[in-house]
C-alpha cells in the first residue's frame, strides 16, 4: 500500500486468536500506517478442548479485546457461533454480508480454503460468498500453520514485511494466554517467529507474513 489513501481492512477469523497468528504483523503494520482495521471473530462460543479443559466465552472475548488493543484494531466484532461447529449456511453468510455492507472494506483477509480445520474452511467459504460481484476489491487468504497436513496447497504470493511489527504480533498472541499455552506456550511463540523469519527469507527482509491472492486490484 504505497499511496496515501486510507484503506479499510476487515480480518475475519474463525476463532479468537486466528488472525493474530496468521496476519497479526500485517494488521498491526497497516493500523500503524493509519488504515482502519476491523476484526470479525465468527466463533467465541465456549468449548471443551482435546484435553477436556473448558474455555469460557467471557475469557475468549476478554483475551480478544486485549489483543485488539495491542494491534490497534478499530472495531472488534463477535458473532458467537459454536467453536468447531461453524456452519457455512445462508444465515451466517447473511450476517457477515451485512457487516461487510456496513464497513465496506477495501481488503478482506481470512483463512485459506484448504486449511485442515473445519471452522477455518467454513470461514474461507463464507468470505468467498460475501466477496461475490466485485464488491470487495481485494481478498487475501492467510497461510495455514506449517504443521497442518495440507500446507502445500498454499501458494505464497503476496509478502508483507512485518519486521517492524513482529513484536506487536507476538505480544498480541500472548494475550490469548488460555489458548497459546495449550499449543506449547513460548515454544509456539518461537515457532511463529521462525515461520515469519522463513517467509522473510523469500523477500530479503527479517520477518514477513505471506498470503495467497484470491483477488487484488492495483491499489497495492
Ligand atoms: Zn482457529
Amino acid at each position: 500500500m504505497r499511496n496515501n489513501k486510507k484503506f479499510k481492512i476487515l480480518a475475519i477469523g474463525a476463532h479468537p486468536d486466528d488472525m493474530e497468528f496468521e496476519a497479526g504483523g500485517t494488521l498491526a503494520k497497516w493500523a500503524l500506517k493509519g488504515h482502519e482495521v476491523y476484526h470479525l471473530i465468527l466463533t467465541t462460543g465456549g468449548y471443551r478442548d482435546m484435553t477436556g479443559r473448558i474455555h469460557k466465552t467471557e475469557t475468549l472475548r476478554k483475551e480478544a479485546q486485549n489483543a485488539a488493543q495491542v494491534l490497534n484494531i478499530k472495531e472488534l466484532i463477535f458473532l458467537d457461533y459454536t467453536t468447531t461447529e461453524l456452519p457455512n449456511s445462508g444465515k451466517v453468510v447473511s450476517e457477515v454480508d451485512k457487516i461487510v455492507q456496513d464497513i465496506c472494506p477495501d481488503v478482506i483477509i481470512s483463512h485459506h480454503p484448504f486449511d485442515s480445520h473445519q471452522d477455518h474452511r467454513a470461514a474461507a467459504d463464507i468470505v468467498f460468498a460475501v466477496s461475490r460481484q466485485g464488491r470487495v476489491k481485494n481478498v487475501l487468504s492467510c497461510a495455514p500453520f506449517p504443521y497442518r497436513p495440507n500446507v502445500f496447497a498454499f501458494r505464497p504470493q503476496l509478502f508483507v514485511d512485518i519486521s517492524s511489527t513482529i513484536n506487536i504480533k507476538l505480544e498480541a498472541i500472548r494475550c490469548y494466554k488460555s489458548q497459546f499455552e495449550k499449543f506449547g506456550g513460548e515454544k509456539l511463540i518461537g515457532r511463529i517467529q521462525s515461520w515469519a523469519h522463513v517467509w522473510g527469507w523469500a523477500v530479503e527482509c527479517e520477518f514477513a507474513e505471506s498470503f495467497e491472492v484470491i483477488r487484488v486490484t492495483d491499489v497495492f
